[in-house]
């Protein structure tokens, strides 16, 4: 009789549940707190000393120049590598190992990694080092199932995505480590739920809108031009003219809330006229009125239209409105990106999901971004997903956990779907 391949491989996962429990708890140990960038040096050579020793090639790229990097907060990402026993495809799972700051409201000690009824608690836990210790837990499981593996086994520990990876994916997408021939397959195990297949993310834009008026005195404003009054035209015309539109927009990404499924502007920060002084404001029209704002854009929209839209109702004012001027500064800009939902991995893990976890997957798409988008559109490499253990609304809060039981599930999706990409049977 003739064993399942997965049931071994299953087995072997759920004896090493206390194993995983031990390196998620290791991980969240580290604080990997971004900003600044804190014990990326030690977490990144945590990593790379247990693959090493389970016969990996590790690298460690050190970010130099980029964003906060300096000699006390180095940005260390780490890669393993380790090529199979016939030539083959590559699957590469990658995670981020920095963490958001812990913030108020915590009840227990962030990095203290308490398990409790069934949850490991800590900074990162579910994002996303609960991910990254059942990734490494995958591939070391598939590598002892027995089976001698064709292809090659990549797993990644990279830094700053919590501050948009120009120290970790950013960087290691421009020198190649994300493209083909070397690189054919990517799971990024970010927490979107056990049971969900995420293919894409929307775009952004962030922008600065400047509007100018002439300062005076408080008592005769007639004297001055308030800068903060034209900005409220601006305003009145997003709330008139653009936000209607934004709202009738409706994509064929499968964004999760569905809230997000039309094109969304924020409003994130205003800041018109000077700053009061020891409690007392200053009696001046204000010349300068500063908004920025943050533009969500689908999959179906391009970036150039998109400016477009806003720089035309800009110069609109300027034509209706005596006074007006503007300055318009790009701040941050990120292109939507989706995955073919019927592509090897996305399918790979589909199946395995079913498998292990008995339910029909639902593929989403994310409203924020996530690492994919260098991987796209600078590694050039399209068949990347995120799927990963944890639940997508804990991330960033205080009391973070993540579900051991999920943590296990998980391990088994990604195990199960790397195999079934490295012998390209997806
Ligand atoms: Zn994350």
């Amino acid at each position: 009789m003739t064993q399942d391949p997965w049931e071994n491989l299953f087995t072997i996962i759920d004896g090493r549940r206390e194993e995983l429990v031990d390196l998620a708890q290791a991980l969240i140990r580290f604080p990997t707190v971004n900003p600044p960038g804190e014990a990326y040096r030690p977490c990144a050579e945590f990593i790379g000393r247990r693959l090493s020793a389970r016969g990996f090639a590790v690298e460690y790229v050190h970010a130099a120049g980029t964003p906060g990097d300096c000699e006390r907060h180095p940005r260390i990402n780490v890669i393993a590598r380790r090529e199979g026993a016939a030539p083959g495809p590559c699957v590469h799972l990658r995670s981020h190992i920095d963490v958001v700051q812990t913030g108020a409201g915590w009840t227990l000690d962030p990095f203290a990694a308490i398990v409790k009824d069934g949850k490991l608690y800590g900074r990162g836990a579910c994002d996303m080092k609960g991910g990254l210790a059942a990734s490494i837990i995958a591939v070391e499981a598939l590598i002892d199932s027995g089976a001698s593996l064709p292809g090659t086994l990549e797993i990644s520990g990279t830094v700053d995505e919590e501050s948009g990876g120009y120290g970790g994916v950013h960087y290691l997408a421009e020198r190649g480590w994300f493209s083909a021939p070397r690189v054919d397959h990517v799971i990024i195990p970010e927490p979107l739920n056990v049971d969900r297949v995420c293919i894409g993310h929307r775009g952004v834009w962030w922008a600065e809108i400047e509007t100018h008026g002439r300062m005076a005195h408080g008592s005769m404003p007639f004297l001055g031009d308030c800068a903060v009054r034209h900005m409220n035209a601006v305003i009145d015309r997003l709330e008139r003219d653009l936000y209607p539109k934004l709202a009738a927009r409706r994509t064929d990404m499968p964004v999760v809330p569905s809230g997000a499924r039309h094109s969304t502007l924020n409003i994130n920060s205003i800041h018109g006229g000077q700053a009061e002084s020891a409690g007392y404001p200053a009696p001046c029209v204000p010349d300068s009125c500063r908004m920025v704002i943050d533009r969500r854009l689908l999959i179906e929209e391009n970036m150039d239209g998109v400016k477009g839209e806003v720089r035309e109702l800009l110069e609109q004012l300027v034509k209706d409105r005596d006074g007006f001027s503007y300055d318009l500064r790009d701040i941050f800009e990120v292109q939507p990106t989706m995955a073919d939902r019927n592509g090897p991995v996305a399918r790979s893990t589909a199946a395995a999901i079913r498998r292990v976890i008995g339910r029909e997957p639902e593929f989403i798409c994310s409203p924020g971004t996530y690492d994919q988008k260098h991987i796209d559109r600078i590694g050039k490499l399209r068949d990347c997903i995120a799927y990963g253990p944890g639940i997508l609304d804990l991330a960033h809060q205080p009391d973070e956990y993540v579900l051991i039981e999920d943590m296990v599930n998980s391990a088994k999706v990604m195990a199960m779907a790397a195999r079934s990409l490295l012998f390209g049977t997806a």
